[in-house]
């Protein structure tokens, strides 16, 4: 007996991926679940090995076995192959262990000649769609299996549709025209008739599969991939359903549960008397799945039934694909359904509460960076109302991707990009989008499209992107050449503002004020599980109350950084911090610093009230002092009047502090060591306000933090004076302070000597921003100059200053974090830079043992996620 070449849909399984290829192993295991899958069987990965080693011949038997399969198929599907009274026609697709997209292109409508088609015609009473069918066949049995250049098929299509015509315009009598002068093309370039018995056909179609193993498109895939040549591919021979054969056929796409919002009701959207292809492409618009109910309630409550069951089998919300052929809904394929940020934390919680998942595997279900799109402004209720009663309600769209956004309206996305660099906020309106919109789709606040459902093109980039989006606004009329849109009688032009919430579908005229999100319920229980398995600690960088407040309700454990200087620049201090600079003596330099001190410490009162019982990490001044003052003529003389100075002074002051190159100039603690009084300053207005607090009884964990150490000796000297200032508070207010002082590592020298500079840092907090400038050698403000080709050239996988250079910076980090241990074994050790909310920079720091992350507030659900994610990995890995 030969060997088992060929495996039913019905006798194989997820397991057999190896034998039967992923496509044929996802089929055979939705046909074993019991879900209605067009019947069908898959030819083994071994039976392509075998062909190869046979000179490319069929394996014995393996025909045969093709023969009793397709018997198999005939039963099920009470239709004969070849049968022009009831033609059973198939669709072949290759499918290997791996996915290999493009390797080569399914054929459709196998068992198509001028019988069959004639039958299909009759049967159908379509004898339209029964031509199409066919010249969808020969064209590409055409391309596929005789190796005909496509170009040529496309040609003659295009030539009978001419300027204005779609696919769609075509009658009955062209389409047969065209299929006869494929045919003609064929018989020239391959030599062949084009074959017309069914079997001919399918056993044409299962060796050029096989063929296409060793095509040139598959080999340099596989190179690419680093995919073994030996694995073989599968072929799957699949009964063809459609759904095009009536009004009781239907076709559509449908998620278990709602993949925007998450709320567990099926979701989706079909199109009655449709092929497949028709939902995508936007042609007609689809109605939403729950009108199904109305209008098919058996199918309806068929389907409901399995997607339960396919969403209970693989434990996660399906994406699936379906088509009603004469009443009898077939599954066509599941597959893992792409959600919302919002959308997968809900469905993670509500998994767990339904018994489906474990808390550990709901952590693990939501990508750090889909956080940010519940993170965003919504527009408030109240807001809304107003505004509709003001009559700036223009329409409501399909709530395509959630987050609210205003923005002026631009039409083209080209402008779009352009009005964005130039720092506009802009929304782009389109008809409907497509890929080559994409560049403005990336720069616009939002995007509104008038045409296309929730699986339209602008939807799912909308989606994936996490930027808010409306589609499908089917009252929106847009004049491209007029450079204007009238909807319910209004007109809003290009440049007018307007404003749209994405999460309901609703459009505004005008800029409305947009709220902070909530984040209770199934966001603060989610939240809750991944702390509930991190190491890493997560701060916020926050410079004034207010941010510490919003740090805070994200659930930040302690200020990583306040930038001091950012507080130079709130209301009129400016001045006094001016007068600062332009001081010619100690003594104006102390008097000015005078009148900056309290300012500072009511700052600081406010950051350790709001952040009672945690630590707050406060930098001295960083910054190069040029920054404070204006430059250009006008600003200098009306500076200078305000400080009763000649402007002439003023300017030679600027002209002095110049610097070729302050990013590596007279900044960081190079300040505070050449002026001490500022750090002396801003030393006592830090133990001031802390002195100040603990009388009132907040808990208060001041770290004062150095910059820009390259030595340790830098380090001493300012760590000195900030002690000593302490003691002074300490022993005017009579109240003993707990503190530390410790330093940014944000130099390479730092962190190759941070044995040394930790014998007198009480704690690390890595400046990355900073260190990857100075690892790299690129200046922080020029870098935007060449670093974006760079990433896109592949020069570099990412723009290091978003994403932590593990291999380079990293190293820094590491050893940086090693060296000051083995001189202070419990040394608590952060990082600060941009990195501290980029999910694989958080993942990193947490594999080299730092204790805390820091960065902005929005960001810090991000990075407790990732870093319990990180945690997470560890404990799979250790299992
Ligand atoms: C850094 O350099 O990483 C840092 C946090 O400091 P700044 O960005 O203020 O230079
Ligand atoms: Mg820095």
């Amino acid at each position: 007996m030969s060997k088992k070449w060929v495996y039913l849909f019905s006798e194989g399984d997820a397991s057999m991926r190896d034998l039967l290829g992923g496509k044929g192993a996802g089929v055979a295991e939705m046909t074993r679940s019991g879900v209605p899958v067009p019947p069908g069987f898959t030819i083994t990965t071994e039976a392509c090995n075998t062909y190869y080693e046979n000179n490319k011949q069929f394996p014995d038997g393996l025909w045969d076995q093709v023969l009793e399969a397709m018997k198999d198929v005939e039963a099920k599907t009470s239709k004969k192959f070849g049968d022009p009274s009831n033609p059973l026609l198939v669709s072949v697709r290759s499918g290997a262990k791996f996915s290999m997209p493009g390797m080569m292109d399914t054929v459709l409508n196998l068992g198509l000649n001028p019988e069959t088609l004639a039958g299909l015609a009759n049967l159908t009473d379509n004898p339209r769609f029964a031509a199409d069918a066919y010249r969808r066949f020969v064209q590409l049995f055409g391309k596929i299996v005789l190796g005909v250049d496509g170009e040529k098929f496309e040609h003659v299509l295009n030539e009978a549709k001419g300027d204005t015509r779609q696919d769609t315009d075509l009658s009955t009598e062209e389409l047969t025209d065209i299929t006869e002068k494929f045919k003609q093309i064929i018989k020239q370039d391959a030599g062949v008739d084009f074959p017309t018995d069914p079997y001919e056909q399918l056993r044409y179609a299962i060796g050029a599969v096989f063929s296409s193993w060793m095509g040139r498109r598959a080999i340099d895939y596989r190179r690419l991939n680093k995919i073994a040549d030996n694995l073989g591919t599968g072929v799957n021979v699949q009964s063809m359903v459609f759904g095009n054969m009536g009004n009781d056929s239907a076709t559509g796409v449908a998620f278990s549960r709602n993949p925007s919002t998450g709320d567990p009701a099926l979701y989706g959207e079909y199109l009655v008397n449709a092929q497949g292809e028709d939902v995508v492409a936007g042609v007609r618009t689809p109605r939403p799945i729950s009108e199904l109910k109305a209008e098919m309630g058996t199918v309806y409550d068929q389907f409901a039934t399995i997607a339960k069951q396919l969403e209970a089998h693989y434990k996660d919300v399906q994406d699936m694909e379906f088509t009603i052929e004469k009443g009898k809904l077939w599954m066509l394929q599941t597959r893992t359904g792409k959600r919302t940020g919002g959308a997968a934390v809900k469905i993670a919680v509500d998994l767990v509460k339904e018994g489906v998942i474990d808390e550990a595997t709901a952590v693990n279900r939501v990508e750090p960076a889909a956080l940010d799109q519940l993170l965003h402004p919504t527009i408030a209720a109240a807001e809304k109302e107003a505004a509709r009663k003001a009559g700036k309600f223009l329409t409501t769209g399909l709530p395509a991707s959630p987050g609210a956004a205003t923005g002026t309206v631009v039409f083209d996305p080209d402008e779009a990009e352009q009005l964005a660099k130039e720092g506009y906020k802009v929304i782009l309106v389109r008809t409907e989008t497509a890929p080559e919109d994409f560049h403005g789709m990336v720069a616009a606040q939002a995007i509104l499209t008038a045409r296309g459902g929730m699986t339209s093109h602008a939807a799912v980039v909308a989606r994936g992107m996490g930027k808010p989006c409306v589609a499908g606004a089917g009252e929106l009329k847009i004049d491209y050449k007029a450079g204007e849109f009238n909807v319910n009688g209004k007109t809003i032009k290009h440049g007018d503002a307007i404003s749209l919430d994405g999460g309901t579908g609703e459009v505004f005229a005008g800029s409305l004020d947009t709220s902070e999100p909530t984040l209770t319920g199934d966001f603060a229980t989610f939240m809750s599980w991944a702390d509930k398995f991190r190491k890493l600690s997560v701060r916020a960088n926050a410079d004034t109350p207010h941010d510490a407040q919003v740090a805070h309700s994200f659930g930040a454990q302690g200020i990583g950084l306040c930038r001091t200087e950012h507080m130079f620049f709130e209301g009129d201090r400016i001045d006094a911090v001016r007068e600062m600079i332009v001081a010619d003596t100690l003594e104006e330099r102390r008097a000015a610093l005078a009148k900056i001190e309290p300012l500072q410490q009511g700052d600081f009162e406010g950051l350790f009230q709001e952040m009672d019982g945690l630590p707050v990490t406060i930098r001295t001044l960083d910054p190069p002092l040029h920054e404070f003052l204006p430059h250009g003529d006008e600003e200098i003389a009306a500076l200078a009047n305000k400080m009763g100075i000649a402007p002439s002074k003023l300017r030679s002051k600027i002209e002095s502090l110049r610097e070729a190159n302050p990013m590596l100039g007279f900044r960081g603690c190079r300040l505070g060591i050449i002026y001490p009084e500022i750090t002396e300053m801003q030393a006592r207005a830090i133990f001031k306000a802390a002195a100040a607090c603990k009388a009132r009884g907040v808990h208060i964990h001041p770290e004062v933090m150095i910059p820009l150490v390259g030595d340790l000796s830098e380090l001493k000297v300012q760590a000195d004076l900030v002690r000593k200032v302490a003691s002074e508070v300490m022993e005017e207010t009579g109240q003993q302070l707990e503190y530390m002082v410790g330093t940014m590592i944000e130099l390479p020298r730092a962190a190759l000597t941070a044995n040394k500079i930790a014998e007198v840092a009480e704690f690390f907090s890595f400046g990355t921003n900073d260190l990857t400038q100075t690892t790299f050698g690129m200046s922080r403000d020029d870098a935007g100059r060449f670093l974006p080709l760079y990433v896109e050239r592949k020069l570099l996988k990412d723009d290091p200053f978003q994403v932590l250079d593990q291999d380079g910076v990293g190293q820094l980090v590491q050893l940086g974090t090693e060296r000051g241990r083995s001189t202070r074994p419990n040394l608590k050790v952060g990082i600060c830079g941009e990195h501290g909310g980029e999910p694989s920079s958080v993942m990193f720091c947490h594999k080299v043992g730092l204790n805390y992350v820091s960065c902005s507030p929005y960001r810090v659900p991000i990075a407790r996620l990732a870093a319990a994610q990180a945690a997470l990995g560890d404990a799979a890995r250790d299992k």
